[in-house]
């Protein structure tokens, strides 16, 4: 039902970031260790999604775009999302967008596409493909004006795009990542190892190779939640926050909390207008923190919010301390 399609992507798409941020997510869900993101206009001509990953059999195409269709089990690692919004993102696209979806399963001689436009959806039909699975997104919110009107333009919507794909790629470090525009690649990173190592090497990639020199490295436990990050010292620094990012049990999250934990660790030694570079890891026992709250936010609860800001507070200034900071 287009109606209801259309109010539900209302929810889950709110800009072509939110576009982005659903593809590379069913990217990885589908294994990918190659994903090629490209946009046109900000996102809002065209996002297209190349993977390597499971691809999706050519019988199977017309259920990933059914409302509530989810090949996936509620307790799969990336996707940690509350169930009811599950199976929302392919449907929701539709509504509002033309959506086209062209894979070939692995094992599978042929690929196949289907397509919806503003929610009619057409037959699978044979097409060549690679393995794996391309989406594209034209036109996004051209059935839906009002929301079009809300977009901040082709600059604001590109960095928003970029962002994500940033905030994601740190999580993933032996995924490469591609992000290129009409007019020139704005990301290129190539796959790293999977381990500490690896996403070091990624962080100098996104956050700039002068990153780690500039870092000091942060560890620390209390009541079963662990804390790794590596922060800036006070001379590294930036006029806003953007360059802070924040994971929880592997997932990017943008809170508030977390944000001004990291400000009032630098309280004394930064002033109020420069902000720390800062990459930062929680793992805690997920039955103490929910992540997504909303899907097109990344927003986190924990149990014990106290608890989480003190140990950022606490390990952040113990080792400016220790570097005699
Ligand atoms: P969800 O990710 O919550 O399952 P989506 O609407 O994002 O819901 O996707 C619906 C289904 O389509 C997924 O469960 C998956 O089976 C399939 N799918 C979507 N994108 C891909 C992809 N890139 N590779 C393989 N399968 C995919
Ligand atoms: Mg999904």
């Amino acid at each position: 039902d287009t109606m209801v399609n259309q109010i539900a992507a209302g929810e889950v798409i709110e800009r072509p970031a939110s576009v982005v941020k659903e593809l590379v997510e069913n990217a990885l869900d589908a294994g990918a260790t190659r994903i090629e993101v490209t946009t046109a206009g900000g996102g809002l001509n065209l996002i297209r999604v190349i993977d390597d990953g499971s691809g999706i059999p050519a019988d199977e195409l017309p259920l990933a775009i059914a409302r509530h269709c989810t090949s996936k089990l509620a307790d799969d690692i990336h996707d940690i999302r509350s169930l009811g919004f599950r199976g929302e993102a392919l449907p929701s696209i539709g509504a509002v967008a033309r959506l086209s979806i062209r894979s070939r399963a692995r094992g599978a001689n042929d690929g196949s596409e289907i397509a919806v436009v503003g929610g009619e959806i057409s037959r699978p039909h044979p097409a060549p493909a690679n393995p794996g699975t391309m989406v594209e997104v034209r036109d996004l919110f051209f059935a839906t004006p009002a929301r079009l009107k809300f977009m901040k333009g082709e600059r604001a919507e590109t960095s928003a795009v970029t962002d994500v794909v940033r905030r994601i790629a740190v999580a993933f470090p032996a995924v490469r990542f591609t992000l290129s525009g009409s007019d020139r690649t704005r990301l290129d990173l190539p796959a790293e190892t999977g381990d500490a190592e690896g996403t070091l090497r990624r962080l100098a990639r996104v956050l700039g190779e002068e990153f780690p020199a500039n870092a000091l490295e942060v560890e620390a436990e209390r009541e079963g939640v662990r804390l790794a990050a590596q922060v800036s010292i006070p001379s590294f620094t930036r006029a806003n926050a953007l360059q802070q990012y924040a994971y929880v049990n592997g997932r990017p999250v943008r809170d508030r909390q977390i944000a001004m934990a990291i400000r009032a660790a630098y309280q004394d030694v930064l002033p109020r207008d420069r902000h720390a570079v800062a990459a930062l890891f929680l793992t805690l026992d997920p039955a103490l923190v929910d992540v997504n709250v909303h899907p097109a936010k990344a927003d986190v609860r924990f149990r014990d919010p106290g608890l989480v800001r003190g140990l950022i507070i606490g390990a952040i200034r113990q080792a400016l301390a220790g570097a005699g900071i």
